[in-house]
C-alpha cells in the first residue's frame, strides 16, 4: 500500500511522512479510528515508506522488493497482531493471530478498510469474542529477538489492543517501552478509553479521521456486496424502531427490534449496537447544525435523519450513547439479548421526548 493509494486522511499521511523522513520515529503509535475508516491502511503504508529504499514523489516506489512484500503483507520484518478464539478454520486448541494468518492477509489485502466485524466473519468466528491471549505475547517476544532480515524496521501491526487482557498487557509492556532498536509497535484501536493505561501512556495517539460522504463511496466500492446487504438490514431495523418511538408506539418498537435481538449471533448484535451509535452521532450532528460532518449515502436516508433529528429531544442521543456501550458490555458477558435489546428500547423510549 502506498500512501497515493489511501483514501482520505491526508493531514494523518503528512505527519507520518514527516516523522518518516525526519528519522524521528516514535516506536510505539496508537491509531484511534472509528471502525473501518482506514488505520490498518495507514499503518501499512507507513511501514511501506519506511522501508522502502527508492522513494518516489514522497511515496514509497510500490515496486522494490521490500514494497512488493509489504504489499502482499508477506514481509517477513511484518507481524500482526489481532483478536482471535477457536473456530472452525483453525485446528489449533489455543489458536494466535499466526492460526488464522492467511485469512488476515486474504482479508486485508482485498479490502484495506476492514472492520472488526468483517475480520470476524474472515476468520470464522463471528459468535464469539476476539481475545488476544498471553500466548500472543510470547511469540511476538520471539519473533522480535530476531534479527531484522531486510535492515529495514520491524513492525507489529496490532488490531484492537483493547481485547487483550491485563497478562498479555504485562508481557508487551517491556518490550513496548524498550523495543529492540528500529522496532515498531503499531496499535489500531476502535475504543481508547479501554486500551490498558500501561500501553495508551507509552504510545503517541493519531486521530484517523471520518471519512468523508465521498471517501465512504470510495471505500463501499471495493466492500463486498455482503457487507452493504447487511448495513441495509441494520437500517431497516434502525429506521423502525426510530419511526415507532418518534409515534410513541413502544409495542412496536420491541417487534421491529426482535429482529435483531431474536436469532442473530451475538457478534452481529454488537455490530448493530455500534451501527445504531453511528446513526445516533448523525442525529447529534444535526440538531447541533453540523450538517457539513454528516455522511450519508443517498437523499431518502439524509431525509430520514433529518424528520428523526427535529423529532427527537436534543437530549436523546447523550442519553442513549452510553446505553448502547452498555449494550455492547452485556452481550460480551452473555446477558440474555432479549433482556438487553427490550431495556435498550425502554431506555430510547423515555429519552426520546
Ligand atoms: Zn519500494
Amino acid at each position: 500500500m502506498r500512501f497515493s493509494d489511501i483514501i482520505g486522511n491526508k493531514e494523518v499521511i503528512n505527519a507520518l511522512r514527516q516523522m518518516a523522513d525526519s528519522g524521528r520515529v516514535p516506536h510505539a503509535i496508537l491509531f484511534y479510528e472509528n471502525d473501518g475508516c482506514g488505520a490498518f491502511a495507514l499503518a501499512t503504508a507507513f511501514v511501506q515508506y519506511l522501508n522502502c529504499r527508492d522513494h518516489r514523489d514522497a511515496d514509497s516506489c510500490g515496486e522494490c522488493p521490500s514494497c512488493r512484500q509489504m504489499s502482499k503483507l508477506i514481509h517477513p520484518d511484518l507481524h500482526f497482531v489481532f483478536p482471535v478464539n477457536k473456530g472452525p478454520k483453525s485446528s489449533d486448541d489455543k489458536p494466535t493471530s499466526e492460526s488464522y494468518i492467511k485469512y488476515w492477509r486474504e482479508l486485508a489485502c482485498s479490502n484495506p478498510y476492514f472492520t472488526e466485524a468483517d475480520l470476524q466473519k474472515a476468520i470464522g468466528i463471528e459468535s464469539k469474542n476476539g481475545l488476544i491471549a498471553v500466548a500472543e505475547a510470547r511469540n511476538l517476544l520471539t519473533k522480535l529477538s530476531l534479527s531484522s532480515v531486510s535492515d529495514g524496521y520491524k513492525a507489529v501491526i496490532f488490531y484492537l489492543p483493547e481485547k487483550m487482557n491485563q497478562e498479555t498487557a504485562n508481557r508487551l509492556l517491556k518490550l513496548v517501552e524498550e523495543p529492540p532498536e528500529k522496532t515498531l509497535f503499531l496499535f489500531i484501536t476502535h475504543s481508547p478509553e479501554n486500551v490498558l493505561q500501561t500501553i495508551f501512556s507509552r504510545c503517541q495517539s493519531i486521530r484517523v479521521m471520518p471519512l468523508s460522504k465521498e471517501e465512504k463511496a470510495r471505500v463501499r466500492a471495493m466492500v463486498p456486496a455482503q457487507e452493504d446487504q447487511e448495513m441495509t438490514a441494520f437500517m431497516d431495523i434502525f429506521s423502525d424502531v426510530m419511526t415507532s418511538l418518534i409515534s410513541g408506539d413502544l409495542l412496536g418498537a420491541y417487534e421491529s427490534m426482535e429482529n435483531i435481538s431474536a436469532g442473530e449471533s451475538r457478534e452481529k448484535q454488537k455490530a448493530f449496537c455500534i451501527f445504531v451509535s453511528d446513526c445516533l452521532r448523525n442525529i447529534f450532528l444535526l440538531q447541533q447544525n453540523l450538517h457539513q460532518l454528516v455522511c450519508l449515502p443517498d437523499e431518502n436516508m439524509t431525509e430520514f435523519f433529518k424528520k428523526t433529528a427535529s423529532a427527537c429531544s436534543n437530549a436523546f442521543c447523550r442519553k442513549v450513547f452510553p446505553e448502547l456501550d452498555k449494550a455492547v458490555a452485556l452481550i460480551d458477558r452473555n446477558v440474555s439479548s432479549k433482556i438487553v435489546f427490550t431495556d435498550l428500547v425502554n431506555r430510547m423510549f423515555v429519552s426520546i421526548k
